[in-house]
């Protein structure tokens, strides 16, 4: 253990992860406490860390309040629309009265933006979306953090929250390890930011083998977010709420631009309009949600899984028609080689010019995170403006830990922030944290040297499971002793692919499946003390790997929990076909108790505000 050097920070904002919505924390943080010291910690680096690394085409959440384009209100009727009902109003409405003028920054710091010609106005591509030549996103964002932090620690993975020894329910800090030189890190702060992103390869991916790795979802996107507070009793909410995205085969290539802009469409293999062949159908599941429009993403996802499970697939993008317009066509390339170039090569390797050819079309395996057409995550106060006492408990976007905060994939509820959407959260966490500290909640908070040599001791164990346990292998790479991170990856994978809704199973499952899942996770936990890392590249496999083994437990014992159908086309709970609005008009909060590791669920009103309020004033 000595080998391993140990580095204390104290600080006053720790925020764990530089992505969209860790960068604007470290921003925001920044304003509102000029004196504070403000540290930011990232796995990767923060220039091209997140899901945003690659770029993007488009910024997805932008009212245009100023040409009165949509108000926050549309904004909230629009994600609870598409979420079929469970959104935390609330927090939608917050993030989106700000997000323009988030939006606004960046077009001053650089982000080149496309506009329309006629108008003046940023280009729409629809609704929501405004089109950008985003490939420098990420480093553009990251420069502000930059300036704005006292440091910014790249390569260090925050395993565990610390928490305060004189109030069992207030965070102290956060520890972790540098992936390249293996030193250990104690940050102890007054407030803890988490924004650490959503969750990939909890669920067995489409690609395995020779193209392990490759996923929708940034695949470094581990469920820290989850983990971290799970570990510590914090609640969390709609963790069954995963989300399913229909994108071009293998590539995962987005589609948003094909529909919107080039106003492709998609069709069955016969060439025919197979969504309206499922309406009748999907009434039956869902009733009247099937009326709304736009359809809800998951009811889009429903009609290609059942068509394709019918026979008629492949699935296709009709995109031999808009690329014969040349505009469109470079429009449709662009796209790519903004945020997915290997969708191009995908298309390149298999003889694919979609001049010529309709592209097919998958589903993908399902993620869990909190800012997209899903909303997983931690329950957090809202503002105190608008959030019924349910919501509030004084600081907006503050977990149920004290000082703890979260933001971006990490707060659930609050679907559609997207990267604008997250950054703006993680300003309006950052200016709470700030106003946490200043109203003096955060003396005297008491971290020993104990916990931190405890957790070191914790955190270094699967290097000596290996280098103990690697003596007693006779030939090949097996051990009797230790399971490597890709074997326990593979394994949690397939628990929750073929109990939990996955691929494998259509995304069906059913309460004694999801009791049979909690079982075999259980002893995959159990197992996981055993983990064996050969260096320090693969310790973060293994937290990782730990990481995503606890979301995946509360995801699990959510679904069980929520009895019902809500979202066909995200998952099926085969023994409750449909949405039961009776019983389940509501959201799911749970809560793992840290000493016995046994979770509780609840459920707690969903408040449909923004109407509620309209209907006061018209009475
Ligand atoms: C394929 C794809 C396409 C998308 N397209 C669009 C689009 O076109 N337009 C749009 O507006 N939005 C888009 N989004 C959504 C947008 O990218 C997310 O909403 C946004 O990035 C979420 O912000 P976040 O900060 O929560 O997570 P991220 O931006 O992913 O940041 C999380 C950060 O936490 C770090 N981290 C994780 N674990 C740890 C740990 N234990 N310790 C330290 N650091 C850690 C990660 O390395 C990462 O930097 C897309 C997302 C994906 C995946």
């Amino acid at each position: 253990m000595a080998k391993h050097k140990t580095h204390f920070e104290d600080c006053d904002v720790l925020v764990v992860g530089g992505g969209m919505a860790g960068t604007g924390a470290t921003f925001e943080a920044r304003h509102w406490g000029r004196d504070l010291k403000i540290i930011c910690v990232e796995k990767a680096n923060i220039d091209r860390s997140g899901a945003v690394a690659q770029g993007l085409y488009a910024i997805n959440c932008y009212m245009g309040m100023q040409w009165g384009e949509n108000q926050p209100e549309d904004h909230v009727r629009y994600a609870r629309n598409d979420l079929m009902g469970m959104v935390r109003e609330d927090l939608g409405y917050d993030m989106a009265r700000h997000v323009d003028s988030t939006v606004h920054m960046f077009d001053e710091w650089g982000l080149p933006m496309m506009k329309n010609e006629k108008t003046g106005r940023y280009l729409r591509e629809g609704k929501w979306q405004i089109m950008i030549h985003g490939e420098s996103y990420k480093p553009i964002v990251a420069e502000a953090a930059k300036k704005s932090a006292d440091k910014i620690y790249n390569r260090i993975m925050i395993t565990h929250l610390l928490m305060d020894e004189t109030n069992e329910n207030r965070v102290g800090g956060a520890v972790g390890f540098n992936m390249r030189t293996g030193d250990y890190y104690v940050f102890r702060a007054k407030t803890v930011i988490v924004a650490a992103g959503g969750a990939s390869h909890i669920f067995k991916p489409r690609a395995v083998g020779e193209g392990m790795g490759r996923t929708w979802y940034a695949p470094w996107s581990n469920g820290s977010a989850y983990a971290l507070p799970i570990a510590v009793g914090a609640k969390m909410t709609q963790m069954e709420n995963r989300i399913v995205l229909c994108r071009f085969k293998d590539g995962y290539g987005p589609v948003g631009a094909y529909f919107l802009h080039l106003k492709t469409y998609t069709q069955n293999a016969n060439g025919e309009n197979y969504e309206k062949k499922w309406y009748d159908q999907t009434k039956e599941l869902v009733g009247e949600y099937i009326d709304h429009h736009p359809t809800p993403t998951c009811l889009r996802n429903h009609a290609f899984i059942q068509e394709t499970i019918a026979g008629r697939g492949p699935i296709q993008m009709v995109t031999t028609e808009a690329f014969q317009d040349p505009h469109l066509e470079t429009v449709g390339w662009e796209n790519f080689l903004g945020m997915t170039v290997g969708q191009a090569v995908v298309w390149a390797s298999q003889n694919i010019d979609p001049k010529y050819t309709n592209p097919e079309l998958t589903t993908s395996e399902p993620y869990v995170m909190g800012s997209h057409a899903t909303c997983s995550g931690a329950w957090v106060s809202g503002p105190e403006d608008l959030s019924p006492p349910e919501y509030f408990w004084g600081y907006n976007r503050m977990l149920t830990v004290e000082g703890l905060f979260g933001a971006g994939d990490t707060v659930g509820g609050s679907a559609h922030k997207f990267s604008s959407g997250s950054f703006t959260e993680g300003r309006l966490a950052a200016k709470a944290a700030v106003k946490y500290i200043e109203d003096k909640k955060a003396e005297n908070i008491n971290v020993s040297d104990k916990q931190c040599e405890d957790f070191k001791k914790v955190i270094y164990k699967p290097l000596e499971n290996y280098t103990v346990g690697r003596n007693e292998i006779t030939g090949g790479t097996v051990s009797p002793s230790y399971i490597s991170p890709i074997q326990g990856l593979q394994r949690l994978q397939r628990i929750m692919d073929e109990y939990v809704g996955g691929i494998a199973t259509n995304y069906m499952t059913n309460g004694n499946m999801l009791k049979k899942g909690l079982e075999l996770l259980t002893w995959l936990e159990e197992d996981l003390d055993n983990v064996g890392a050969e260096d320090y590249h693969q310790l973060m496999r293994a937290w990782e790997l730990k990481h995503r083994a606890l979301t995946s437990q509360c995801v699990t014992e959510h679904t069980l929990f929520r009895e019902e159908t809500r979202w066909p086309g995200y998952y099926y709970r085969g023994d409750h076909m449909k949405l039961d609005d009776e019983n389940w008009h509501c959201l799911t909060v749970s809560r793992r108790d840290p000493k016995t590791g046994k979770f509780t669920l609840e459920k707690v009103p969903v408040y449909h505000i923004v109407d509620e309020k309209e209907k006061k004033k018209a009475s």
